[in-house]
Formats: C-alpha cells, structure tokens, sequence
C-alpha cells in the first residue's frame, strides 16, 4: 500500500503514520524527519535545508523531490508519505517518478483541522531526538515527564515549535501547501478527508475504518 498523508502542521501527521505503519507494516517515509537526520549528520543537504526550516519556510523543491524520490526507491514494501508534497511543483514530480516506476498511489489521507486548534498543539509538542517518538505535554504525556517511554532518554522542544515560527509554517501552509488537496482532486485520486480535531484515538479510529475499506 503507498499512501500520502496530508494536512497542516501539527494536524497528526506523524502521530497517525507511526499507527498506520504498525498495523500495515509499510515504511514511513518523513520529509521533515529526513531533514531533520541530514542537519545532524551536517551533511550538504542538511546544511542548505537548516535556514528554510528554522523560519518556517519550505525548503526548495527540486531537493526535496530528489530526497524523497531516493527514500521511495527504498521502500519496496509499500510507504506512507507525511509532510510530502507541500507544494504543487513537488506534487508533479512525486507523479513523474511514480510514472517511471509504474507505481500508483492507494490513497490520501486528509487530515482537517482548524488553525486555531495548532498552536497548543505544536508549542506542546515534545519529540524523542532518537526514536521520534511524538508526545504532548497535555494530551499524550509521556510515562515520566521529559523521558521517552521506549527509555531513549531526554524529550526535546523542536526549535520551530515556538508560537513565532508556528505562525510562519501556517502561513506557509496556507499560500503553499493547502492548494496539494486541490491538485489531487482534480486528477480523481482516492482522497479521505478525515475530521483531525477529535481525539487522538477517535482519528486513528476513522483513519484505519477507511483504509479498510479501501480494498473492499
Ligand atoms: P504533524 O506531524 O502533523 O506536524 P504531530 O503528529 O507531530 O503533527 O502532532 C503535533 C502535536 O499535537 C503532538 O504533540 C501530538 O501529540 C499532538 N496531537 C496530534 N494529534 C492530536 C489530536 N488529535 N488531538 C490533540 N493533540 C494531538
Ligand atoms: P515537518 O517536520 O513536516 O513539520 O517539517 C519541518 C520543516 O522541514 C518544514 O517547516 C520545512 O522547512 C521543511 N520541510 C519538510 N518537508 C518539506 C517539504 N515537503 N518541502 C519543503 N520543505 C519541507
């Protein structure tokens, strides 16, 4: 099954790949989690990519695509991409690569959510450097306060999860990435739209009812 997941920053992407990849055992292949691991290795990329990400802006399209096309190659058993594509340019050339390999993609995963619901969420947010793991200091707390429940060690806060930076990703995601759901219907792609305001569990809930009937 390939998949991609979209929807705002901190609307649960990542929260409901890391379920999605564990009930249908596929690869979870995150742009911003790729950056993330190339800005601590100080590789080129990561170093070219580290500007755009701490003000909120996206990072170009042409290294993006050739990132994310070299994470797909790997990932024979089938994928869900989450925070890819943010824009309509890489969008295209996801669809160029996925033409040269004769792939298709299952469906998309809409997650809705309102921008006044982000900025408690994303401020709250707290990340394990290591595993990735994703908590939140009120609604998913980890077992001890600041510690990884898999024993990874220190949580941290994600430098771009200050309330000023938040505010240039939404804004970001509104004149750049909102128009990718636009893209995707007007090719006829499978895409479902799911209500991302709820609970955590209530959207994992919807989430997996419709990927189940996906193939029914
Ligand atoms: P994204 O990958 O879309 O940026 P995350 O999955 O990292 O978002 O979630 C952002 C923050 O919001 C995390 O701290 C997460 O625990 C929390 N969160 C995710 N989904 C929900 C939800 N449905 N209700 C409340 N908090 C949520
Ligand atoms: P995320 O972890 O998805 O919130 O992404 C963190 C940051 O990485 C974003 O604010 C962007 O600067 C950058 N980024 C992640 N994915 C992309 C993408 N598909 N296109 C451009 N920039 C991206």
């Amino acid at each position: 099954m390939r998949l991609i997941l979209l929807g705002p920053p901190g609307a649960g992407k990542g929260t409901q790949c890391k379920r999605i990849i564990d009930k249908y055992h596929i690869a979870h292949l995150s742009s911003g989690d790729i950056l993330r691991a190339e800005r601590a290795a100080g590789s080129d990329l990561g170093k070219k990519a580290q500007g755009y990400m701490d003000s909120g802006a996206l990072v170009p399209d042409n290294l993006i695509i050739d990132m994310m096309v070299k994470a797909m190659t790997g990932a024979s058993q089938g994928y869900v991409l989450d925070g890819f594509p943010r824009t309509t340019v890489q969008a295209e050339g996801l669809d160029k690569a996925l033409a040269k390999a004769g792939e298709k993609i299952n469906a998309i995963v809409n997650l809705i959510v309102d921008d006044a619901l982000i900025l408690p969420r994303m401020t709250g947010r707290r990340s394990c450097p290591k595993c990735g793991a994703v908590y939140h200091i009120l609604t998913l707390k980890p077992k001890v306060e600041g510690k990884c429940d898999k024993g990874c060690g220190d949580l941290v806060q994600r430098a771009d999860d200050t309330p000023e930076v938040v505010g240039n990703r939404l804004k970001t995601y509104h004149q750049q990435t909102a128009a990718v759901v636009g893209y995707y219907k007007s090719k006829g792609a499978v895409i479902l739209d799911i209500d991302a305001a709820q609970e955590i569990d209530q959207v994992t809930k919807a989430v997996f009812q419709k990927l189940d009937n996906l193939n029914k």
